[in-house]
């Protein structure tokens, strides 16, 4: 290694760590090769050993000993991010934060829990007071809130309150700063946004405090379409159906629900799904929406445990992993659709790439409107053909957000880095030890 590992070993005495190497080139990765290009970008890149500290205080004992030794530091929480935001580009130390976990407090509608925290553990703590989280991705069984505050954007309940990126949707978060002495801060309100989706880069979450929505007993729902734009029609007015309740709104294209093995006789031959999740107390409303234009194949209350499949983890990011399951020549996309010309540039993207680009859509909410998100299967050929089938859809004005580039400026809608989080790096993590590589237009600003 080119780090001084030894000198941090003693430094760092008491702290668990992890240095097999079998051990640390398997946990350095994440679900990064859901795209080909990050498979051969990634396939190499490993830390040299984990440290898996169990408080605050060694949290921050790991922090000040790599900026000490100039060594890079990246988080690692379940490890289930999409572009290798957990892949440690330049070596050095994966900060394992799963043990910092458990609830601090709740009260009505607000959970403050540590940042290793399961998504799912922390839902069925609030949920005794009948609250949940407004939102979680469909990796909710395995994911942690601060993987999912630091890596995500959204996902299940997203239909209903927007991403995380809409104002009240994280109330606070905890870092510790990388610095020789490190500080903690509490980044309150507008000030939390620093470090959403920053992957790690402006500080070391260690607490988060979460809004919560009412629990409500959630119903899942299969309906069957002949056709896919009557299932999204449907699902559009489903959701702009203020007064059912609902978490879930996803139309999904024929032959994806053929990929779905458990579902099979709930997904008839040839027939466009849409999947739901809506409260029980509005699932009459629900079904006098849906009407005669599609057949309910489903319908039972929502379950999570260990042992049960939830219907969500065929939606979101899943709907490619099903596909994933029985054939690797697939990949995805990211898509953002205008929400003026919603239905218009929904059919417009289908038409223009028919069996190249198979849909299937999220309804979301987004600055105060409906509108839809999209992780499309694309059947891969060439990295030639992938950025241009991004470039037109660019140029028809749905937004892209590459998920086969590791850096965050390349990877975001508006391919660059948000300017506040960049401003932020300076004060945080000044020589840029903090997953390195990430927030590409970060120059190190010098001396500690
Ligand atoms: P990790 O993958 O371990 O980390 C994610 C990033 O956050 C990394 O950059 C890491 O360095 C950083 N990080 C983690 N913890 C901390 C911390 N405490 N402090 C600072 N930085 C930290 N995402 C969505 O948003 N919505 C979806 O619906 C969704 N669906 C998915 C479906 C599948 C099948 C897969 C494989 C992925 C999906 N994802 C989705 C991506 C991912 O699962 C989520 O974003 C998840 O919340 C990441 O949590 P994690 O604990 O696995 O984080």
């Amino acid at each position: 290694s080119r780090y001084d590992i030894a000198g941090l070993k003693a430094d760092l005495d008491g702290i668990p760590l992890i240095d097999e190497p079998q051990v640390v080139r398997k946990r350095s990765r994440d679900f990064f090769w859901y795209s080909p290009i990050l498979n051969t970008e990634l396939a190499d890149k490993s830390a040299d050993i984990i440290a898996c500290p169990r408080d605050e205080d060694e949290v921050v004992r790991v922090a000040a000993a790599c900026v000490k030794r100039r060594i890079p530091l990246t988080v690692r929480a379940a490890g289930t991010g999409n572009y290798g935001q957990a892949v440690p580009l330049e070596g050095g130390v994966l900060l394992d934060i799963t043990a910092l976990s458990g609830i601090a407090w709740q009260k009505p509608g607000v959970v403050r829990v540590a940042a290793g925290s399961r998504l799912l553990d922390i839902d069925m703590a609030t949920r005794e007071a009948g609250f949940e989280l407004r939102m979680h991705p469909s990796t909710k069984r395995s994911a942690t809130i601060g993987g999912f505050v630091a890596g995500g954007s959204g996902g299940v309940g997203s239909v209903t309150y927007g991403g995380l990126r809409e104002p009240g949707n994280i109330l606070a978060a905890r870092i510790v700063t990388m610095e020789e002495e490190p500080r903690i801060l509490e980044l309150r309100d507008d000030a939390a946004q620093k470090v959403n989706r920053a992957y790690g880069t402006t500080g070391i979450i260690t607490a988060l405090e979460m809004p919560l929505a009412p629990a409500w007993p959630w119903i899942d729902v299969i309906v069957a379409f002949d056709d896919y734009m009557e299932a999204f029609q449907a699902g559009y007015a489903v959701a702009l159906a203020d007064g059912v309740v609902k978490k879930l709104v996803t139309p999904i294209s024929w032959p994806i629900p053929a990929t779905f093995g458990a579902l099979k006789q709930h997904c008839p031959e040839g027939k466009s799904i849409l999947i739901c999740m809506i409260a029980e107390a509005s699932l009459g409303p629900f079904k006098a929406i849906i009407g005669q234009r599609g057949a309910v194949t489903y319908e039972a209350a929502s379950e999570e445990g260990p042992g049960t499949v939830p219907l969500y983890e065929y939606t979101w990011n899943h709907t490619t992993l099903q596909w994933l399951k029985g054939d690797r020549s697939i990949t995805y996309l990211q898509c953002m659709f205008p929400h003026d010309r919603l239905l218009e540039s929904a059919a417009e993207m289908i038409a223009r790439f028919p069996d190249e680009v198979l849909a299937h859509h999220e309804f979301i909410r987004f600055g105060g409107r409906m509108t839809a998100s999209a992780l499309p299967i694309l059947r891969y050929s060439t990295p030639e053909r992938l950025n241009e089938i991004i470039a037109l859809h660019e140029q028809a004005g749905v937004m892209i957000a590459n998920p086969h580039v590791v850096s965050l400026e390349a990877g975001s809608r508006h391919k660059r880095a948000d300017a506040d989080q960049l401003g932020f790096k300076g004060e945080v993590d000044p020589l840029g030890l903090l997953n390195p590589g990430k927030m590409a237009s970060y120059v190190a600003t010098g001396a500690v």
